[in-house]
């Protein structure tokens, strides 16, 4: 059994991924804070796999716990880095705190394993396109100027690992570039869980949907966009797929013809609207939602959908999972 670091292993797209990596016969060693996770998931992956977890509850930021745990632990060399804070609005309120949490952290991490032979998984975002000249957008598009101080956090961190491995014969890096991550595991027992009022589509339509948010009315931010029908258009991923995404990415990285330092589009190489989304919703659970149209959103992109032959090619990994089965599951995690 390979032992794996997963950090932020107790977050949305970590959880998945465990159970993923436990499927492909992987022991994962969970270190998350918990900041922006419960305890909870970590038994409930525990039901879904049948396995126990390592699990340490320590922040990153914490350079000599970090150290003492990789120094306890030497036969680890694959790390999944999931860590961070992960809102555009709250990095734009509050940039130190993004700079802060976001680099410290891998910077010790890296520096914790410095001297190790380590393949490294850091979960990247599209994001760093920022809105794309032409689309869909691939890894050679050039990468503008960051919309907010998170986007930033995930350029620089790309920038930092790619010279670590010009540096540093021992690390191999894949940034992998997230789309839209939406959905839940078919088991209904792990999935999005945002603190707060959500900052994206499908946690507000759910909860929205079920009658539980405060505001009862989800807003669609703008419908006079360069687009078909007005609102925004996105690459939504089942997170079950990106969690299979890293498995792939780990054993493309287990060859010897793997470039030291690789960046992969992971997105569905499909864009779809804010309101084919809500309609999709409706026809599939039967639930008329309540939305209105507001205004523009700082910091929205227009429209951004992947071009995925790369990872397609190289990393032989394709998502295969629908809308419907992103809203079905999304909807069950919600309910439960
Ligand atoms: P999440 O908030 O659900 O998970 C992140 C986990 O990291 C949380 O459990 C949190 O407690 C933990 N964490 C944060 N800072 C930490 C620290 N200093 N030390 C230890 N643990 C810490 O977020 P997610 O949606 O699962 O995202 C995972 C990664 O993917 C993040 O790096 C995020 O930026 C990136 N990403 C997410 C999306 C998305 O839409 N969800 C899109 C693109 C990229």
């Amino acid at each position: 059994m390979k032992k794996i670091l997963v950090t932020g292993g107790a977050g949305y797209i970590g959880s998945h991924t465990v159970v993923e990596l436990i499927n492909a016969g992987y022991t994962p060693i969970i270190v998350d804070s918990l900041t922006n996770s419960n305890k909870f998931i970590i038994y409930q992956i525990e039901r879904i796999t049948g396995t126990h977890l390592n699990f340490y509850q320590i922040d990153l930021c914490d350079e000599r716990e970090i150290k003492d745990i990789i120094r306890s632990e030497p036969d680890i060399h694959d790390v999944i880095h999931f860590a961070a804070y992960k809102s555009v609005a709250e990095s734009v309120a509050d940039p130190l705190k993004y700079y802060k949490n976001n680099l410290y952290s891998l910077i010790n991490l890296l520096d914790a394993f410095k001297g190790r032979e380590v393949n490294f998984v850091f979960s990247s975002s599209c994001t760093v396109y920022g809105q794309p000249d032409r689309l869909p957008v691939s890894e050679n598009s050039p990468l503008k100027k960051a919309e907010s101080p998170y986007g930033n956090t995930k350029q620089i961190a790309e920038q930092l690992l790619e010279e670590l491995t010009t540096a540093d014969f021992n690390f191999r890096v894949i940034s992998l570039r997230y789309f839209n991550p939406v959905g839940a595991h078919h088991s209904g027992l792990i999935g999005e869980l945002p603190v707060g009022v959500p900052q994206t589509l499908f946690p507000f339509i759910t909860q929205t949907a079920t009658g539980r948010r405060s505001i009862k009315q989800l807003t669609v931010h703008g419908n006079d966009y360069n687009t078909p029908d007005g609102t925004c258009i996105r690459d939504f991923i089942h997170v079950v797929d990106l969690a299979k995404a890293h498995v792939a990415a780990l054993a493309y990285m287990g060859k010897n013809s793997s470039k030291k330092y690789n960046v992969f589009n992971i997105g569905t190489g499909k864009g779809l609207s804010v309101l084919q989304v809500i309609k999709e919703f409706e026809l599939t659970t039967g639930i008329k939602l309540n939305f209105n149209i507001g205004p523009r959103r700082n910091g929205d992109i227009e429209k951004i959908w992947s071009d995925v032959s790369k990872s397609e090619k190289l990393l032989n990994w394709k998502a295969q999972i629908g809308l419907k089965e992103m809203i079905r599951s999304a909807w069950a995690w919600e309910n439960n």
